[in-house]
């Protein structure tokens, strides 16, 4: 059995035959259940019912907030965001101030002591808010949150919206954490998706990122865009490892034209082939393995010495609604529209629409959409999933103490249904634990959804493939 804790990069010995055998559509488990699955008509009562309870508790978890900042200047036309297009920078000024209202009112059921050790800005596009805005944001969340010294504080950037000096005012407001959204540098690509950002736009924020202490910067690739090759990906390749980004996350683009209206703007004979792919999606594994990252599970490769791979290798790896990270399980409070939070055993999501965002908070109603309250079993098999997007290794006996039930008694139809992938190497079960073995990270969502009870149920929302 391979080892999948050696410090080396593993040899996933990924073929085509196993892709086109195990590839299916499915979540990727930011969450589970999975954020369809969200229950509509969440009241205010129940969110502030567990936010009472969780400061309540007698060591209630670190927080871990959200922001979602909707706003950009023009439509990329493979996005799949919550975003508000618009040139009118007056918008994001009166957005912020109802962000700050939101604040308040969920701060007043935090409790006391709360240490808050991550925040993530995300879109839409952070940096549409203008430098002030971004200040007075900073001094609100550190007015209602209090962050401790090592505190991650992350924001997504758009390269076509920064400069230098908007790095090192990030890095002043306290940034250390960047995600850049780089998708594709061919020229053609980014004109067939409208977002021109020239690879020397990118270069210089990224430089100017790690200049003013950046740690851990990422770069988002997109594969299956429209007039993408293979050579050209290749290419694209080239200039990424160049610029040596520690982390790289490579998502598949999926069309869904019927669900999002911005790709309806994409021309579908435009878009590569499912062969075509398959090989950009092979070719990007061997090459950043080849550069030096390790794949650390399902879109996500970092550099050996990044603390994701540590986290991987020490088995300290969780998974948010941001993607991977090196955090405890925390209770994330979700700012904004569409933001999601997690408190304790519960999921709470904003409201999609900005007006009904804004009314219900200026009438003085938390802005809970929907939601989620997990049952006992929920919890189990959220934990189990978890484990397997992070490749950690799940031994019964610890499960057993920590859940007074017998692994194997409660998942013996799981366990049967895991034995294809175990023939196939992907994972292991002897030795009364359960280990996702190297070549098994590229098919995590399919062994997760083995253990995903509401998988079977039809869905409203479609999930994209691997390829
Ligand atoms: S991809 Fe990002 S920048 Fe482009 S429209 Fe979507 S949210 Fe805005």
């Amino acid at each position: 059995m391979p080892n999948s804790d050696q410090a080396t990069l593993p040899d996933l010995e990924i073929s085509e035959a196993l892709i086109r055998r195990f590839d299916q559509t499915g979540p990727r488990y930011t969450s589970y259940p999975t954020a369809d699955r969200f229950r509509q008509d969440y009241s205010e009562s129940r969110y502030i019912g567990h936010l009472q309870a969780r400061a309540n508790s007698p060591a209630p978890a670190p927080l871990s907030v959200y922001v979602h900042l909707p706003f950009c200047e023009s439509l990329c036309y493979f996005c799949a965001c919550n975003k508000i297009i618009t040139q009118d920078h007056s918008r994001s000024g009166e957005y912020l101030s109802i962000l700050a209202r939101e604040m308040e009112m969920v701060a007043s059921h935090l409790g006391a002591n709360r240490k808050t050790i991550q925040l993530h800005l995300g879109g839409g596009t952070p940096t549409f808010l203008s430098a002030q805005e971004l200040t007075e944001l900073m001094s609100h969340l550190r007015t209602h949150f209090e962050f401790t010294a090592d505190a991650e504080l992350g924001v997504e950037i758009d390269p076509r919206t920064v400069t230098a000096d908007t790095m090192k005012m990030l890095a002043g407001l306290g940034f250390n954490r960047t995600s850049f959204g780089v998708q594709d540098f061919n020229p053609d690509v980014q004109a067939a998706v409208n977002r021109i950002q020239p690879y020397e736009m990118v270069r210089t924020a990224m430089e100017a990122s790690r200049l003013y202490g950046f740690k851990s910067i990422n770069a988002d690739l997109i594969y299956g865009l429209p007039k993408q090759t293979l050579a050209s990906f290749d290419h694209t390749l080239d200039q990424l490892i160049e610029l040596a980004p520690d982390r790289i996350a490579l998502y598949n683009y999926a069309h869904m034209p019927g669900h999002f209206k911005a790709q309806r703007l994409i021309h579908a004979e435009d878009l590569p082939s499912t062969e075509t792919r398959l090989q950009i999606f092979l070719m990007s594994v061997r090459r950043l393995q080849d550069a030096g990252y390790v794949y650390i599970g399902l879109d996500h490769f970092a550099k050996t010495d990044d603390e994701l791979n540590l986290a991987r290798l020490d088995h300290s790896l969780h998974r948010n609604f941001q993607g991977y990270t090196t955090r405890a399980d925390c209770d994330l409070v979700g700012l904004g529209i569409s933001a999601i939070g997690k408190i304790g055993d519960a999921y709470i999501q904003n409201h999609h629409s900005l007006t009904t965002y804004q009314n219900r908070i200026e009438h003085g109603i938390l802005p809970s959409a929907k939601g989620f309250d997990l049952s006992q079993e929920d919890a189990i098999r959220r934990e189990i999933i978890m484990m397997i997007m992070c490749s950690m290794p799940l031994h019964y006996s610890a499960f057993e103490a920590r859940h007074g039930r017998s692994f194997d008694s409660m998942f013996n139809a799981e366990l049967a249904q895991l034995q294809p992938y175990v023939e196939a190497g992907l994972i292991a079960t002897e030795g009364a634990s359960l280990q996702v073995l190297p070549r098994g990270r590229v098919f995590v969502r399919a062994l997760a959804m083995v253990f995903d009870q509401y998988a079977r149920q039809p869905r409203v929302v479609s999930h994209s493939r691997l390829i």
